[in-house]
């Protein structure tokens, strides 16, 4: 059953503050395919308090387990989705049918039952077609009102139109005011439920999927249906979105080694027998051949900047940074303002890492702090505990003095740490680091150690572009070394962006990470999530410690 003490959305009781996005979790029940996992779901919800609910993760195998916070829980009991439509998205269509926008999410790893819930299938129906029944319904009962329906997908970071005859490109303009538009999108009138299930069933023919082994319709990119209500002036927008599957560390450095097959047959053999000799259960299991590095990379990225997002919107910070990835800078205007929107964390009970995953993104995303003023944004109690906690640890491991119990606790004489060579008041990181990030000014000495893992690494360059350019004029082992300073510059990426979302059990696993400096990645990553491998340099550590942490993980995928 669902949670009991479902209220409307959107308001939190553990404070004040409203939530623009609500975040609830969804477990789809077993299915024959999942096996002998059968009986043993790892995701029940503990207790609810209010409006919100504790997210229980165990795994079956072991003592490991984890408690979330999030809006509500559906189990697998909920085996329809219609209780999750009319306490969910039923009470945002009002609003929509008036003139303002809302937006669902379906978000989940591959096989967690995202498209099951936005589309479902041809005994169920999902929240597409009930949300857009409702919709018709309140136009026929309140007259001059049109309805319009739009479909298009976001694929490598790119969109196309899917209800065009030829999936074709759209380009996003933004109009005077900073509205981004999509310039040509179909609009198809619709006036009845077959009118739209034949519109969509269009689209979803035009939709790119790409099989994997884990689910053969498996699509790898973000789909989103547009139903839009006009009275003539105002259009009101309600976004459907069946979000692209995330891919896990291993899958994703999977996917990095099939990119060099596709440039060197020859190569790859040698290095995947060497890395991988034959019968390695992982390999075998992600078995993602013929989804690329590229796709994948855009995937995970575009869905962190989608958590960003929601989290800069249920925390009120002063900078939301829509324009991260191309899917949150086309919601702008659906997300935010008197926009509402919630969004669904799709589980497979029978996985446990990708539930935490999955779970513990979601949390972070709706986590809501208490309001707090602009003026003593940059005073939070959180950095006064870290940079005690932060100098404990350090007297701990020699890399600060002892601290003489009767010197008065001066701020800017205590709180510093060693970083390069230089000693650095604590409170001024967060600028610092903003400023590095502006003006991309490392210090020299940090590269050089660093080198060759580009720790700024834009996985929005194309640079596999650029190795593929070469290949006439390289050598070999030119390509070789091209191709692998390619593998380690997304595998840092993808480093941070798993230091970023992680929760602390997933951490811990890291080759290098222990108790305490999973605890400092957690706050820090909270007050500015990590951008790059310098960033780590934050709590502590030497540009030589980050680099060698990073190693022993990477190395830590092939042992
Ligand atoms: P995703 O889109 O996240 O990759 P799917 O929606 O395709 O996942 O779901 C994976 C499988 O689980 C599909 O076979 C789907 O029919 C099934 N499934 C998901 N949710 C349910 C449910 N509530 N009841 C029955 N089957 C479900
Ligand atoms: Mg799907």
């Amino acid at each position: 059953m669902a949670n009991s003490n479902l209220c409307t959305p959107t308001k939190h009781s553990s404070d004040n503050s409203i939530s623009m996005v609500r975040v609830i979790a969804r477990v789809r029940p077993f299915l024959p395919q999942d096996g002998s996992k059968e009986s043993l779901p790892c995701i029940s919800s503990l207790d609810s308090s209010g409006s919100e609910v504790t997210v229980h993760l165990k795994d079956p195998y072991s003592c490991r387990n984890e408690n979330y916070k999030l809006d509500s829980f559906y189990g697998q009991e909920d085996k329809n989705v219609r209780e999750i439509f009319e306490r969910e998205v039923m009470p945002l269509i009002p609003a929509v049918v008036n003139g303002s926008n809302a937006t669902v999410f379906a978000y989940g790893a591959t096989g967690s039952g995202k498209t099951f819930i936005m589309q479902g299938n041809d005994e169920v129906a999902g929240v597409m077609p009930m949300a857009t029944a409702s919709i018709l319904s309140m136009c026929e009962k309140m007259g001059g009102k049109s309805v319009e329906v739009s479909y298009y997908e976001i694929y490598n970071e790119r969109c196309y139109d899917l209800l065009e005859v030829k999936a074709k490109e759209i380009a996003i303009l933004d109009d005077k005011d900073g509205r981004p538009h999509l310039i040509g999108l179909s609009k198809i009138p619709i006036s009845s439920m077959l009118d739209f299930q034949e519109t969509l069933s269009c689209g979803l023919q035009r939709r790119k999927v790409a099989s994997t082994g884990l689910n053969d319709v498996s699509s790898r990119s973000h789909g989103i249906l547009v139903i839009s209500v006009s009275n003539g002036h105002v259009i009101g927008k309600l976004n459907l979105i069946d979000l692209a599957g995330f891919l896990s560390l291993y899958a994703h450095l999977m996917n990095c080694i099939h990119t060099i097959c596709e440039y060197n047959h020859c190569m790859l053999h040698i290095f995947i027998l060497y890395m991988f000799p034959p019968g390695n259960e992982d390999n075998k299991k992600s078995g993602n051949e013929g989804v690329r590095l590229h796709e994948s990379a855009k995937i995970n990225q575009s869905l962190f900047a989608l958590s960003q997002v929601i989290y800069a919107l249920n925390n009120n910070t002063s900078r939301i940074p829509y324009r991260d990835s191309k899917l949150t800078r086309i919601l702008q205007d659906s997300l935010g303002g008197t926009s509402h929107a919630v969004m669904v964390a799709c589980l497979n009970p029978g996985e446990y890492e990708q539930s935490v995953r999955t779970v513990s993104l979601a949390a972070r995303s709706r986590r809501v702090s208490n309001f707090v003023h602009s003026a003593s944004k940059h005073t939070p109690k959180l950095q006064v505990d870290m940079e005690a906690r932060l100098r404990t640890w350090l007297e701990s491991k020699g890399k600060a003095k002892k601290q003489d119990p009767s010197t008065p606790r001066s701020v800017n004489r205590l709180n510093t740490i060693k970083t390069s060579g230089k000693r650095m008041p604590i409170h001024t990181l967060s600028e610092q680091r903003v400023k590095k990030v502006e003006t991309e000014t490392t210090p020299m000495c940090m590269r050089k150690v660093l080198y060759p893992i580009n720790t700024n690494v834009n996985v929005n360059s194309p640079k596999q572009h650029s190795v593929a350019a070469d290949d006439n004029t390289n050598t070999p082992l030119n390509k070789l070394k091209a191709m692998s300073c390619n593998l380690k510059s997304t595998l840092a990426q993808e480093y941070i962006n798993f230091l970023n979302t992680a929760g602390k059990v997933e951490l811990l696993q890291l080759k290098g990470i222990g108790e305490k400096m999973a605890d400092y990645i957690l706050e820090l990553r909270d007050e500015t999530p990590l951008k790059s491998l310098n960033d780590l340099e934050k709590i502590g550590l030497s540009s030589k410690q980050v680099a060698i942490m990073f190693g022993r993980t990477a190395k830590g995928l092939f042992d």
